[in-house]
């Protein structure tokens, strides 16, 4: 079987198509060097994270590189590749993942360990590096945030990059290229890797363990092995971003165009990994940033941006870029959201700029309940300036706060745990009337490697849920909602955060037994982890006890800049209250990572931001009478693979279509304005048609030809818009009378079909029971088939069908095909392939591989 395939079978197969707007395919043989990006979670987490779309950018931005992608597939792919023994592939080459140079894997969380296997496996690549020593393997290259500490999969890789990956991602794509054209062996190759700052290889290390089975040192197994300091790009704005992001068709969890407006946060959460690893603040020039966003969002059509950073409302000149970006966008219906808001930094200009457009979400992170804790873990704000912001918030109309806390912190009592909830209520009261709410979400904390707080105490799982659920309890009330991190993971977070290599037969025990998708509530299974530690004879919580401050650490070997006499200093201030200040503004704290010639932090304040006059909406320069809308009727096809594009789907990927060309679509009123289109009757999700239709509404008389042509040029591939016409300011669509199919059904031959259309006309009636919205109904099939009959070759040589334009991909050989003609009754509502499934008899498997053609429709007449 080939990849595409699978597409029929699979859940939300859009997900595989690899054929995104702006995706680059580049000619994988014309490339000197084949690069893919993994993510090792589902698509819609892994296109959701930002670092990958610029690896994905800089890499093929290299004239000799390819970069393709990959993700973790879902469960019901993962079965069908491995009944087919059809090799895990790359979305966009579509070839398997085994014949890439380099399989560049992000390590975004612990949860996402065992989809790393997955993924090898799948792909037929030996799970471990010494099994690899043949240089025909892909070089298993591992970076991102849980880098920091990556003995746990150590094992699996060939080399780890320790911090940012901009500059050093095509250093390492330079050294395998001349590496594969002079013929080396994986010795010499690994060798070179050691030698690029921030590159560590694992095999060239060995582990050593006390007798009672503590962690003693990472021996060195070569003179190469090293110490490892992390990679920083110094200068922000002059790191590379993609000017034509790639955009989904399916929804994915952060669905909108994202912007790095800094990278790291010097506040000093005593907790926060990224807070310490992603040291110091760099900042990018709100200038940069306005001119980078007009590209981006010019080339995707996304009607959200995000402006993303550890602490979005530190950004030095967020004022100034927001009233840029709202004046800008606000005509466009474009939203603005920041997601990482720290209370102290949102003053009201600020809130009245974000509730311009929509209200996004209000999130705040007080993290802990009491004053205390709070001065313990360094988070610097108090209860008064949470409760003026939530009163602020309430004010300027947004109805939920969401508030993010930790149980378990250093030194936490059950008299803080139930302040979270008085805090809550306090919030809920500062809305003063009926209809707000709040909502707590809470979860564990996990000690983490290079914090002040890496040799603290996890509580364990117990502990954890009875904390949880305290906190429950409390919180009862109308308008009070709780959400809760389910406390297993948390304890999975910690145990492999803080572990060691002899993990790894863990982590493959748990995965052969059938781990997957750890980060997924309804896929978690802890009984697996539980059996693989009891096999491997491995006490799984003594990976979440204290550590001696003076003990070893398996991630003592990685260097982030930050000294450990700071983190001890930090330790030993947490438990005094000290507070540490922001070095962003004021006085250095020396921690350690900056050098202050290469490496310092960068602050933009007090920068004004323009809006060149190029940069204004083109929209009006197509539009003839603004002002007074019109509204098309659109036909269009929908051919090849963009038949795997749902309803939902082809919707939103219209909607960026007319974004990305410009055209001045109306908008509804009210709260949460929508673009004025309308749709006829969707098609299911498999079939191809040469007969859709849509309605949309403009602001003004736009001539018909260039709307076809403009809307046409920006449609996904698959897509073709057939007409476009005036029709006034009416938008409804008529409903079809009945609507004609050709389908072909893969595997039968011409006579069966023959017999099951004899047998249908034969029959008087033909009932199809089926079950809807968990109902069992029954339908006369013979009250909605108006006529089915069978074409074979020869009836398409005489020209039987030629009133169709028929599609370029359908092949003479898919011959012989249904003829079918369907009654188009709203009630009955039966789908062309059901028809088909229940005449031939057919199983749920074969009626998916269904190839189905909606060749038109007819309207009934006006009486
Ligand atoms: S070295 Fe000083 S200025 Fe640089 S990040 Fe650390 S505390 Fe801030």
């Amino acid at each position: 079987m080939k990849p595409t395939d699978f597409l029929p079978l699979t859940r939300r197969p859009s997900r595989y198509l690899g054929n995104e707007i702006n995706a680059c395919h580049k000619d994988w043989n014309e490339a000197g060097l084949r690069v893919a990006l993994v993510f090792p979670d589902l698509y819609e987490i892994g296109m959701s994270h930002l670092g990958l779309h610029i690896l994905y950018h800089i890499i093929n931005e290299i004239p000799w590189a390819l970069a393709d992608r990959a993700y973790c597939p879902d469960v019901d792919l993962e079965k069908l590749l491995r009944s087919e023994k059809v090799p895990l592939w790359g979305l966009e080459s579509r070839r398997p993942l085994s014949d890439f140079d380099i399989l560049a894997i992000t390590l975004p969380y612990e949860l996402c360990y065992t989809n790393i296997l997955t993924i090898l496996d799948l792909a037929g690549i030996p799970i471990r590096a010494e099994k690899r020593n043949n240089p025909i393997w892909p070089i298993i290259l591992g970076g991102g945030s849980c880098a920091v500490n990556p003995e746990p999969i150590a094992d699996f890789f060939d080399a780890v990059l320790v911090g940012d990956g901009e500059e050093a991602l095509p250093e390492i794509a330079g050294l395998v290229k001349n590496w594969r054209k002079t013929g080396g062996d994986k010795n010499e190759i690994l060798t070179g890797l050691s030698r690029v700052d921030g590159v560590y290889v694992p095999g060239f290390y060995r582990p050593r363990y006390e007798k009672d089975g503590s962690f003693a040192a990472l021996e060195p197994r070569r003179p190469e092995a090293g110490l490892i300091k992390r990679r920083t790009v110094s200068d922000l704005e002059k790191a590379p971003f993609p000017s034509r992001p790639l955009v989904p068709y399916t929804q994915i969890v952060h669905d909108r165009m994202g912007i790095e407006i800094a990278r790291g946060c010097t506040h000093g959460c005593r907790f926060c990994q990224a807070g310490i690893t992603y040291r110091p603040v760099r900042e990018r020039s709100p200038q940069k940033v306005f001119s980078l966003l007009e590209q981006a969002l010019a080339a995707s059509g996304w009607e959200e941006l995000s402006l993303l950073s550890l602490s979005t409302g530190d950004y030095g000149c967020l004022l100034p870029l927001l009233i840029t970006l709202m004046d800008r966008y606000t005509p466009e219906n474009v939203a603005v959201s920041l997601p990482s808001l720290r209370v102290g930094t949102l003053n009201p200009e600020i809130m009245k700029q974000i509730q311009r457009v929509r209200k996004t979400g209000f999130t705040l992170a007080p993290e802990a309940g009491s004053e205390r804790l709070r001065r313990v873990i360094n988070k610097g704000i108090t209860e008064h300036d949470l409760i003026d912001t939530a009163t602020q918030a309430y004010k300027l109309g947004w109805s939920n706060i969401k508030l993010y806390f930790m149980t378990g912190l250093p030194t936490e009592t059950v008299a803080d745990v139930l302040e979270i909830a008085r805090l809550a209520r306090k919030v809920l009261a500062s809305g003063g009337k009926r209809g707000r709410k709040v909502t707590v979400s809470a979860g564990t904390f996990v000690p983490k490697p290079h914090t002040p707080f890496q040799w603290e105490r996890q509580l364990n799982v117990r502990e954890s849920g009875d904390r949880l659920e305290l906190l429950r309890s409390n919180l009862k009330g109308r308008d009070l909602h709780y959400r809760w991190h389910n406390p297993f993971q948390s304890f999975l977070e910690g145990v492999f955060s803080r572990g060691d290599r002899r993990l790894t037969g863990i982590l493959c025990r748990a995965w052969r037994m059938g781990a997957r998708l750890d980060a997924w509530n309804d896929h978690l299974r802890p009984d697996l982890y539980r059996k693989a530690a009891l096999e491997e004879d491995i006490e799984l919580e003594k990976y979440i006890k204290a550590i001696d401050t003076k003990a070893p650490l398996p991630w003592g070997h990685i260097l982030t800049g930050v000294s450990n006499k700071y983190l001890l200093d930090e330790r030993e201030k947490s438990r005094k209250e000290i507070y540490t200040p922001d070095c962003r503004h004021g006085e250095c704290q020396a921690c350690g990572v900056c050098d202050f010639r290469n490496i310092r932090p960068v602050v933009h304040e007090k920068e004004k931001v323009r809006a060149s006059s190029h940069t204004q909406s083109s929209s009006h320069q197509i539009i003839q009478s603004p002002n007074h809308p019109v509204t098309y009727h659109l036909t269009f096809s929908k051919l090849g693979e963009a038949r795997f594009l749902g309803h939902l789907e082809l919707v939103h990927a219209l909607h960026r279509a007319a974004r990305r060309a410009h055209i001045p679509v109306a908008y509804s009123r009210g709260f949460h304005p929508k673009p004025r289109f309308s749709f006829g009757q969707p098609i299911p999700l498999g079939t191809e048609s040469l007969a859709e239709q849509f309605a949309i509404t403009l602001t003004g008389y736009m001539k018909p030809g260039l709307l076809k042509n403009l809307l046409g040029e920006a449609m996904p591939r698959g897509i073709i818009i057939r007409s476009a016409e005036p029709v006034g300011p009416k938008t409804s669509l008529k409903i079809p009378e009945l609507v004609r199919y050709l389908i072909s059904v893969p595997g039968v031959t011409a006579s069966q079909m023959k017999c099951s259309v004899e047998k249908l006309n034969s029959t008087a009636e033909w009932p199809v029971s089926r079950k809807r919205k968990g109902k069992q109904i029954t339908t006369d099939l013979k009250q909605v088939v108006e006529s089915l009959q069978l074409i074979a070759e020869k009836d398409v040589e005489d020209g039987r069908i030629t009133p169709w334009s028929w599609p370029e991909d359908a092949k003479y050989d898919e011959l012989p095909f249904f003829d079918l003609t369907l009654r188009s009754i709203a009630r009955f509502n039966l789908k062309p392939a059901e028809v088909i499934g229940s005449i031939m008899g057919l199983s749920g498997e074969m009626i998916k591989m269904l190839r189905i053609l909606k060749l038109g429709f007819s309207i009934p007449k006006s009486p």
